[in-house]
């Protein structure tokens, strides 16, 4: 497919020439598939905000391949050094004080005092990073408030020809967005994830508290809705409706047309790898409605709950 392009050293070779020309590439993560551009470059945030229609008061993550780069752009906290050794790379993004004289545009950081940061484990980005001189700031590869892409062709969908290079990593193995953990003053989870608050407990041996308030904090009322498909989600639906989308989970459903099941063996980390599929697939089917049943509110689950409650804003 045009604009798609496989994981080669030749495509990483033309990649990487783009991102050091402020320009902009789709590319897999672990988490879901990004835009990425240099976090240097005024120019390149631009470049993304632009493409996503993102207000430009939501600050970007800013995507490191180690400590190396990260050491001059922010303070590193010993807090933050415990949760890294145990979690990255993986899907863990942090939020730290960022430094004055850091390089960092601050357009990606929405001139806040503080940057995200992510260490993504994907092979393929790493190996992309391990051969830049600059960090990348990445946001899901999708309109926004629109769901996030899962697969190179999703990120095809969103943008068409205005994005002229993506690098294809198969299908994302999490298919949700990373955890946001807050470091400053009390330890806070922004955005609940693959990586839950009872495992950073776990390591820092404090009491994590969870914040369904932090878009409000950096984009007053801007984005309430958010992942969503376009039409209408009931939730915690007891009953089916034959004219619906229903999305459900193990196994006492029946195979139909408009059931659409997350994961019949009732596995939460295969509903999250299924969840934004699933909408795209609905969406394309052309259903007026979707009805969701109620899904199991532990570990990643949260997360699942987390994204549905926004997508049915
Ligand atoms: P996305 O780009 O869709 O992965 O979303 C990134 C998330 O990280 C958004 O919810 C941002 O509001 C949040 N974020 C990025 N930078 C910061 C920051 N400096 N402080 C707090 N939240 C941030
Ligand atoms: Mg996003």
């Amino acid at each position: 497919m045009k604009n798609i392009y496989k994981n080669s050293s030749l495509n990483l070779a033309r990649a990487k020439k783009i991102l050091v020309k402020n320009n902009i590439i789709g590319l897999p993560t672990e988490t879901v598939y990004g835009l990425a551009g240099n976090a240097y470059s005024n120019n390149a945030v631009k470049k993304i905000y632009k493409l996503k229609k993102r207000p430009r008061i939501n600050p970007l993550i800013i995507h490191y391949y180690n400590l190396r780069l990260l050491k001059k752009d922010a303070f590193l906290s010993e807090k933050f050094l415990k949760l890294y050794k145990k979690f990255s790379p993986g899907p863990l993004t942090y939020i730290l004080k960022k430094r004055e004289n850091s390089k960092i545009s601050s357009l990606a950081n929405a001139n806040l005092k503080t940057i995200a940061v992510r260490f993504p484990q994907n092979r393929i980005i790493r190996k992309l990073l391990c051969n830049l001189k600059f960090p990348l700031a990445i946001p899901s590869a999708n309109l926004s408030s629109a769901v996030s892409p899962v697969c190179s062709n999703d990120v095809l969908d969103e943008f068409g020809k205005k994005l002229s290079f993506i690098l294809d990593g198969g299908k994302c193995k999490i298919g949700l967005e990373s955890t946001v953990v807050n470091l400053n003053k009390k330890i806070q989870i922004l955005r609940p994830g693959a990586i839950s608050a009872k495992e950073i407990n776990k390591i820092l041996r404090e009491k994590v508290y969870f914040s369904n308030k932090s878009n409000k904090v950096i984009s007053p009322g801007m984005t309430k809705k958010h992942y969503s498909p376009g039409i209408p989600i009931e939730l915690n639906s007891k009953k089916m409706d034959d004219k619906a989308a229903c999305i459900v989970f193990g196994k006492r459903y029946n195979t139909q047309k408009n059931i659409f099941n997350l994961s019949k063996k009732g596995s939460l980390e295969e509903a999250a790898r299924n969840l934004y599929k699933t909408l795209r697939k609905i969406k394309k089917k052309g259903f007026k409605k979707i009805k969701v049943v109620k899904i199991p509110k532990s570990r990643i689950g949260i997360a699942i709950n987390d994204r549905l409650k926004k997508a049915a804003n």
